[in-house]
């Protein structure tokens, strides 16, 4: 434990974040550092608290409570506030590959289970891992680290996202041959395509990572969708084993009245071409959707709606709402939601702030539900129809809300986003290979294999991160590809010394 009495001295204190008006007129990366000496300051507000809760990424009323991959927090906050960095850098690298992804975009259920939240504002844990990383990034101390010895074996991940990254990262370390099958033309999965580049730059942060695994041994062929460019049952047979990373990407769709008009879109449809766009022509070739002086409604909350309103704002939209269904929730945790469960609060994330910035306040309606989209006459959406719902009443078999008689309003809007999440993976390779698929609800369906297991039906085939659990988050992406290549080792040599 570094300073006894820090968090009696020492209060939280987050970086300050770029002004949300000048940051709106770039595509840069919104977050900034703080002085080493302010982020030792909040190391040493870490009581290294005899059972830290933060790192044990147990699941608690469904959610994470602490970190996924249970990232050893206490040692490298004590580091950090020593000064020891290269130190730090050594111990977050040994539970993380990929901290400057965390460090940047994770919700942080860590700092939800933080022993001192219980009495005091948590340590600041995710701005301090952001910021081991970036310091190992400049000293230089992360140089790539290829296998002394290789195993004979080869693996294909399919996906390149977080977890099939991951996966590789980890199969490699131990010496298998490698491959990352991509069917976007960069790699990256969501981190490239779906995040966009204010919350995590792809030159400088994601394609740097890519690099180095490449410097490191493993192969990465884009362009090549397995199930129609190459069939799944050739990769079985060309290699020893396969890991299915394929992640979530089938969009849930509002059915309602108008759904055909134009200008209404799945929110991937908008933020995928408008990355690609701005990283092959500096959003010069035009080839995305504009939200330039249109009205833009956001239909779902979560990080997808979010980056809709910041990428919307930063095309210069003339005005946005974003629906959510749910309740607004409260400033405070409810006795229902004790610590150390994920803290189930209003939060402001970087795209409200901006649009509370340019329009004078929060974009959020809560409880709202869109009942039809309403045309110009020419085939365009020009306004969407909604209602207010009651959560404390429900609608005979249907859902846990009740629509409110009289609510009903029209809204302006000539762009719509589609951002109600994900139904789970597309069948192609898992189909080919005869995976067994598991059904939830509403049409969501996921790869069968049992958590910390990754293993299918199907022999030497295993699945993990999203195309797995569903919809989740990078941490727990990086959580079972690390899983499924400890699995996969396992498989191919009888025993493996993976974590
Ligand atoms: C817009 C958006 C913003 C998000 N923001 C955050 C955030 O801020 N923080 C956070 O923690 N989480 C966030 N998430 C969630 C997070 O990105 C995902 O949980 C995570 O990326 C899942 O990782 P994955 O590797 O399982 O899948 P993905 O990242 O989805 O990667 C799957 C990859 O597989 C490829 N693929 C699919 N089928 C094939 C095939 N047949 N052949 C070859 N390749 C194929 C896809 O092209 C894709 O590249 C966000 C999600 C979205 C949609
Ligand atoms: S990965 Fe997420 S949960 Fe884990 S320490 Fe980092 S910010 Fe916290």
């Amino acid at each position: 434990m570094g300073k006894p009495t820090g968090f009696k001295e020492i209060e939280r204190k987050v970086p300050a974040d770029r002004d949300p008006l000048l940051r709106i007129l770039d595509w840069n990366e919104f977050h900034n550092h703080m002085p080493v000496e302010e982020l030792q300051g909040q190391g040493a507000r870490c009581m290294d608290c005899g059972v830290p809760f933060c790192h044990t990424g147990e699941l608690m009323s469904n959610m994470a409570s602490g970190c996924p991959i249970n990232n050893l927090i206490p040692e490298w906050n004590d580091l950090v506030y020593r000064g020891h960095w290269r130190e730090a850098l050594d111990r977050l690298h040994m539970t993380n590959n990929f901290p400057e992804f965390t460090g940047r975009v994770c919700p942080a259920p860590c700092e939800g289970s933080c022993c001192l939240g219980v009495i005091e504002p948590a340590v600041t844990i995710k701005s301090i891992e952001c910021a081991i990383v970036d310091r190992g990034f400049e000293e230089g101390w992360i140089v790539p680290r290829p296998p002394k010895v290789r195993t004979g074996k080869t693996v294909a991940v399919i996906g390149s996202g977080p977890a099939g990254l991951s996966c590789a990262a980890q199969l490699n370390k131990v010496g298998h041959l490698v491959t990352v099958y991509e069917r976007d033309d960069r790699i990256g999965g969501l981190l490239m395509y779906g995040i966009p580049n204010m919350k995590l730059d792809k030159k400088q942060v994601v394609d740097r990572r890519v690099k180095l695994l490449e410097q490191e041994g493993i192969s990465f062929v884009v362009n090549a969708e397995i199930g129609k460019d190459i069939p799944a049952d050739q990769l079985r047979a060309d290699f020893d084993a396969v890991v299915l990373c394929t992640g979530a990407t089938r969009p849930r769709d509002l059915p309602i009245p108008g759904r055909e008009l134009n200008g209404i879109h799945y929110a991937m449809d908008f933020l995928r071409p408008n990355t690609r766009s701005l990283l092959d022509s500096n959003l010069e070739d035009g080839n995305y959707i504009s939200a330039k002086d249109r009205n833009v409604v956001v239909i779902g909350g979560g990080d997808t709606g979010t980056d809709c309103l910041g990428t919307s704002l930063r095309h210069g939209c003339r005005g946005i709402v974003n629906f959510e269904i749910v309740e607004r929730p409260s400033a405070e945790r409810r006795d229902d939601n004790p610590w150390p469960e994920w803290p189930r609060i209003f939060r402001v994330d970087y795209g409200h702030e901006e649009a509370a910035a340019k329009f004078g306040q929060d974009p959020r309606e809560f409880c709202a539900q869109t009942i039809e989209f309403i045309g110009d006459g020419d085939g365009n959406v020009r306004a969407l129809k909604a209602c207010q719902v009651d959560w404390h009443q429900v609608t005979e078999g249907g859902p846990p809300f009740a629509p409110i008689p009289g609510s009903e309003k029209e809204y302006p809007a000539d762009l719509v986003l589609l951002a109600m999440g994900f139904l789970g993976p597309e069948s192609g390779p898992g189909e080919q290979l005869g995976i067994e698929i598991r059904e939830g609800r509403g049409g969501m369906s996921w790869f069968t294999a049992e958590h910390e297991r990754y293993t299918t039906n199907v022999d030497g085939v295993f699945a993990a991160g999203d195309c797995r659990r569903g919809q989740s988050l990078v941490v727990w992406a990086i959580n079972e590809g690390r899983g499924a290549a400890r699995e996969a080792d396992r498989w191919l040599r009888g025993a493996s010394d993976l974590p």
